[in-house]
This record gives C-alpha cells, sequence and structure tokens, in this order.
C-alpha cells in the first residue's frame, strides 16, 4: 500500500533528492535466512541475518541491527554499514519452503 505511494511522491518531486537515501547493496550467495552482500560503498563483505536481524562484518567481526520488512514476495533490508555507516539496504525475495 504504501509503496505506490512512495513512487507517486517521488515522480511528483523530480530533481535531487532533498537527502541522503543511502546506497543499494550488491546480493551475493542467498540462504534461505541469510545472504552475502557487498556493500554499495565501501564494497566491504557482508553477512545479513533475516533471521536474527543483523548485518556482520566478517572482516572487522561487527555487527549491527538491520531493519526487515515484509513485502509481498520480497523482503526489503536496510542498515547502515558496520564498515563504513552509510545507509544501504538491498531486497531479498522469498525462497518459498517447496520441500527439500
Ligand atoms: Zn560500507
Amino acid at each position: 500500500m504504501s509503496i505506490p505511494h512512495r513512487i507517486r511522491r517521488a515522480m511528483a518531486r523530480p530533481g535531487p533528492a532533498p537527502h541522503h537515501p543511502g546506497i543499494r547493496a550488491e546480493l551475493g550467495t542467498v540462504g534461505l535466512l541469510t545472504a552475502w552482500v557487498s556493500c554499495g560503498h565501501c564494497h566491504a563483505s557482508l553477512r545479513v541475518d533475516a533471521a536474527l536481524e543483523t548485518v556482520r562484518d566478517e572482516a572487522a567481526f561487527r555487527t549491527r541491527p538491520m531493519r526487515v520488512t515484509d513485502g509481498v514476495r520480497s523482503w526489503l533490508l536496510e542498515w547502515d554499514c558496520p564498515a563504513c555507516d552509510i545507509p544501504s539496504h538491498v531486497t531479498l525475495a522469498m525462497v518459498s519452503p517447496s520441500g527439500s
């Protein structure tokens, strides 16, 4: 419900964004509830855990909370990068449990 509203707002206001919207991280290997992502800013290798709602910088052993927003068939994961403090986000498609 809120996404079309946000698109309408974005389209109604052309031009540069008034605030930093955050950087889209690059999605790597995806597990059932975890995924490896590469920070879009500093390219740090991060492990996101959708169950614990944390993001972990494996190189620096730092863990930070992550916000998980349920979509229709995906999760929106948002966090502040543990390595460079830049707000990042990525969309993670839901894996339907079809019997393992
Ligand atoms: Zn980073």
